[in-house]
This record gives C-alpha cells, structure tokens and sequence, in this order.
C-alpha cells in the first residue's frame, strides 16, 4: 500500500462501476413505452437474467445502503409479492415466446422476509412466463436472523442454489452501533440449515469501515466466518452518505475510522482470507479455488453488474419491483422506486419504467473498457476498441487522468495494454475513472474511492 497515494486518490468520489454510466445519469426521458420497445427487439437467441427487488426488512441497519424499508406487518409484502407475479406476467407478454432464463436473483432489503408460500407462487410465477434452464443459478439475499425452516424448505423447494447471507462483523460493540445484532450461532444455524436443505452455494458479505471496527476485530470476524466455509466472500468498505440515507445519521460520525484505518482494515481481511485459502477475485470478491467464479476470474470471463461481481455473462438483466433496474442491448431502464408507485402501475397494466439510459456506441466502448479494468486489472485496449470500430490512440489520449495514473505509478501501459500496478489495485475505481465520460456531473453521489 502506498500512503501517499491512498491520501491522494482515495479522497475521491467515485462511482463502484457495476453499471456504466451510472444510475445518476439516467433520465425520465425513457418510460414504459420504451422498455415495451426495447423487450419487443430482444434477439431471438437471447437468454436473459432476472432481478427480483423485495424492498422490505424487519428492522434497519443503521449502515443501509439499499433501497428497503421496515414493514412490521406482512400485508405490504403479500400485496407487494402479489404486485411481483403481475410484472412477470406483464413484462414477460412483451416478448414474443419463453425466454431462456440463466440466472435469478432475489435482492432487497429481504427477499426471505416473504410468507414461504408467496415465495413458491413467484417462482411458479417465473417458471410459467420464462424457461428456466435446469442449470440456471437461483440465488437469495438472506438475513440469517430471520430465515425460518419452513422457508429454507421453501428456497430448497423452488430450485435456490445459492443464498448470500450478510453477515457484516461479529464484534458486538459494532453489532449495536449499526443496530444489528446477530450471533455466530444464528449464522452457523442458517448456514448448516441451507446446505443441508441440499443448497450449496454459499456466500458472506463482510463489511469494513463500520463504527467501531477494528483491524483486530476485522480478523476475529474472518477467523469465525472461516469455520463455516462458504464458497464466496463479499468484502465492501461502509459508504457514509447520511445526506442520501437519513438512517445513517444514527451512526456516530467519530466512531468511524478514517480511510488509512478503513484501508488497513481492507487489506487486513484481504490478507486473512487469502490465508485461508481463498483467491481475491476483482476489488472485493473472494472465492474458494474451485469456485465458479475463480474459473471465471482465470478464463477472463468475470463480469460485473449490480450485485457486483458475477459469472452471469448475460447482457439482459431484466429488472422486477421498486427501485430495479434492467439492462437490454439498447440501454438502462429504472422502476418506480416507491412500492406504492410501483404497485400501482402494474395494478393499472402498466409497465413501471420511469427512468433510464440510452446507450451510445462511446457508451458501449467505455462501458467494457471499465469492465475489464474492474474485474481484470487490466485491459487491452487495442482488442476492445477494434470490436467497437474505434481507435486506441483516441482513447489513451483523451483522458489527463490517465496520464496522471502513469506518472504516479498507478497505471502501466505498454503499447495499447494497460495495468494497474499491483501496490495500487486499492485503486482501480481511479483508473476505471480514466475513461468514464460522465464523471463530473455525479460526483459528489458516490463513496470514497479507499
Ligand atoms: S437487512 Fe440488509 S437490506 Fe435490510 S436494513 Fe439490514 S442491511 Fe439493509
């Protein structure tokens, strides 16, 4: 790690890349009648993946940076589940036959916070109107505290292959400055519970930079998830943003620790994690050497979408609820983000689209060059601009930050390849930043690049 850089660079406000451009740019200029557009044109030999947002949790954490909300009662989450299974059907009837489906993932908030039985009646949902294929990946964010047997049945019995479940620290005097309390016992119990379920694929989110944490309690944190093998880790830096997430504004400003802190806690469970045998994949992933996605990361076919890193090269993701977002070959499409909003539109037969992006070809160019430096660390961009009929030369000229990156040594370039150093892939969002044409306008919206 390199201080001086970190101090300089890592001040920054930079987007995480798992879209380009980012959601900021988007604009109310695309709505249904695009996205009605855009599902029609759908290629023939397309597959897709879907997103499914169930916005609803039991109680907030105070670190939150998802689009949720609490529901004490289930009645929103039934009528809002119910509001799902219209979409699938609404959206699925723009498409003129049963696309192939080779991912599934259920975000939140906590999708699991469903009755069991509305959980099967979405994924009956999902298997009427599309085709999943039998090796399709079926995966659910879990809140371990809360996941019942019934509903472990529930995931099993739906086909759910992979669960990721937030685990963030299990220092104590962390759990409560973030107002989440959850043992290693409740995350063992869920753990063994889903893979006896026959639920293989299991994934932790860490979390650093959390009020209070420590690089030690970092370490106790890692030395316990460990025990329990998941497949995959997700290691993410806490984004204090309270001006755009009010519940943040409980978590006590000077209990959290400053970005040479929050770096050394980084590199501490990065460190710690690759000693027990874990392979780092991209910025914040790790996974266990025979995992799919350490093949994805050793074949160059790593991809990054919302969820972060992935090993869905799908380019249709097709967004379902509040708040989700879709990708087709033409560009980006945004529901309503309210759950009341949102219901109502597909209540009424309409689709619920009310932003979006349309791609261009420099879009399209920037867009892999980004996703390759983001998974990669690299990227040549002589390959990458051919595909797209463009110039290297006009690229590596056309950005001052990029001749910044190679004087500071963060960035080598040889002939039209490109690298990060290895003391400087903290980095990477800085040098992904090089060739992101949007950058100026959405700044002050994103976290610190360290
Ligand atoms: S359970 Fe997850 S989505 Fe819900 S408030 Fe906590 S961090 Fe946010």
């Amino acid at each position: 790690m390199r201080p001086d850089l970190a101090a300089c660079y890592g001040q920054e406000r930079l987007p995480r890349y798992t879209s380009y451009p980012t959601a900021p740019h988007f604009s109310a200029a695309i709505g249904p009648g695009t996205y009605a557009e855009w599902l029609k044109a759908i290629p023939r030999n397309a597959s897709a993946s879907l997103y499914l947002h169930v916005p609803f949790c039991r109680a907030m954490c105070w670190y939150c940076g998802c689009h949720t909300s609490v529901a004490r009662r289930d009645e929103p989450i039934s009528v809002y589940a119910a509001a799902l299974r219209c979409e699938i059907d609404l959206v699925s009837r723009q498409i003129d036959r049963r696309l192939q489906v080779d991912h599934v993932h259920f975000g939140g908030g906590t999708p699991t916070i469903m009755a069991p039985e509305a959980f099967a009646d979405l994924i009956g949902s999902i298997r009427h109107s599309f085709f999943v294929s039998p090796a399709a990946e079926i995966a659910v964010e879990i809140d371990p505290r809360r996941l019942t047997r019934q509903m472990t049945e529930a995931l099993a019995y739906g086909g759910v292959n992979r669960a990721s479940l937030g685990v963030q620290s299990f220092d104590p005097a962390v759990q409560r400055a973030i107002n989440r309390v959850q043992s290693f016992e409740v995350t063992a119990e869920a753990t063994e519970g889903l893979r006896r379920a026959g639920i293989a694929g299991i994934n932790f989110d860490l979390i650093y930079g959390l009020p209070h944490q420590t690089v030690a309690s970092c370490l106790d944190t890692v030395r316990q998830c460990a025990q329990l093998r998941p497949d995959r880790f997700s290691v993410f830096g806490y984004a204090h943003v309270p001006a755009f997430k009010k519940h943040q504004r409980k978590i006590e400003e000077a209990a959290l620790p400053n970005s040479l802190e929050r770096h050394r806690q980084s590199e501490a469970v990065a460190g710690a994690l690759i000693e027990a045998g874990y392979v780092q994949i991209g910025l914040d992933h790790f996974a266990l050497p025979g995992d799919g996605m350490t093949s994805a990361l050793r074949d160059g076919t790593l991809r990054r979408n919302f969820q972060g890193y992935t090993t869905d090269v799908s380019n249709i993701l097709l967004g379902f609820g509040a708040s989700a977002i879709g990708r087709l070959p033409q560009g980006y499409v945004q529901n309503e983000v309210g759950t009341r909003a949102y219901s109502q539109s597909i209540a009424a037969g309409r689709l619920a689209t009310v932003k979006g992006y349309p791609l261009t070809n420099d879009d399209r160019l920037r867009a892999e060059i980004i996703e390759r430096i983001m998974c990669d660390f690299g990227a040549d961009l002589g390959q990458i601009c051919a595909r797209h009929g463009s110039a290297p030369e006009a690229m590596l000229g056309s950005s001052p930050r990029l001749q910044d990156l190679i004087s500071d040594g963060i960035v080598e370039l040889n002939g039209t390849s490109l690298a990060v150093t290895d003391d400087s892939r903290f980095l990477v969002r800085s040098v992904a930043a090089a060739f992101d044409a949007h950058l100026d306008g959405s700044k002050q919206l994103h976290s610190r690049a360290v």
